[in-house]
């Protein structure tokens, strides 16, 4: 998907570093993990546990899930590592939806994404250091259908007309920046101009 192929978090502020101790690397009998499971049933949140994956070139899905209630559609949500997915959902429930009534006076009907694990570099070349897609630990979001049909995008409302569209979206990039550990919208580079990216590396950065 051209969308998936834009983004290249090359932006993103964190060198090299072994990949045993960097975060979103637990698998799924991980006590992190467990202790996610748990939070997630405490939160109400509908899930499935995934098998842990390698898919070969350093790419895995350790101690994913698959969202499957998070009290608002959402599209094209694959595997997330739970830690994202806890996230995802807390940043739905406390920032979307009442920031979606305060802007703009209606609810959040349904989001869109353009999807979480992909296997890639972060600057789409062999033997770069991959993006946190590669291990299932990042999400990127681009639109949020409201209740009474109106269609918010990254794209066209970030820097659009509408005042309170800019205003929502605004307020999911800072409340991303709280929820996720690094938050990059279309001021941090070219390749996000249509997205936000949210991931559970190395942190905190937002831009
Ligand atoms: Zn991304």
């Amino acid at each position: 998907m051209l969308a998936l192929a834009a983004c290249i978090p090359r932006g993103e502020p964190r060198g090299p570093a072994p990949r045993t101790d960097a975060p979103g690397r637990a698998d799924r009998n991980d006590p992190a993990t467990l202790q996610c499971h748990l939070d997630l049933a405490r939160e109400r949140v509908g899930f499935r546990v995934l098998a842990d994956r390698s898919f070969g070139g350093g790419c895995t899905a350790l101690g994913a899930v698959q969202l499957t209630e998070i009290g608002t559609p959402v599209t094209n949500l694959g595997a997330m590592t739970c830690p994202l997915a806890r996230q995802f959902a807390r940043w739905t429930r406390e920032t979307v939806q009442p920031a979606a009534n305060r802007h703009l006076g209606s609810p959040v009907r349904r989001i869109e994404t353009f999807g979480t694990y992909a296997c890639r570099g972060v600057n789409g070349q062999a033997g770069a250091r991959l993006s946190e897609h590669a291990f299932a630990n990042a999400v990127d979001v681009a639109a949020f259908v409201l209740a009474d049909e109106r269609r918010i995008t990254v794209a066209d409302h970030w820097r659009g007309d509408d005042g309170d569209a800019r205003r929502f979206l605004r307020a999911l990039h800072e409340g991303g920046c709280r929820s996720f550990a690094i938050g990059l919208g279309p001021d941090s580079n070219a390749y996000h101009y249509n997205h936000f990216h949210f991931d559970m590396g190395r942190g905190p950065y937002c831009r």
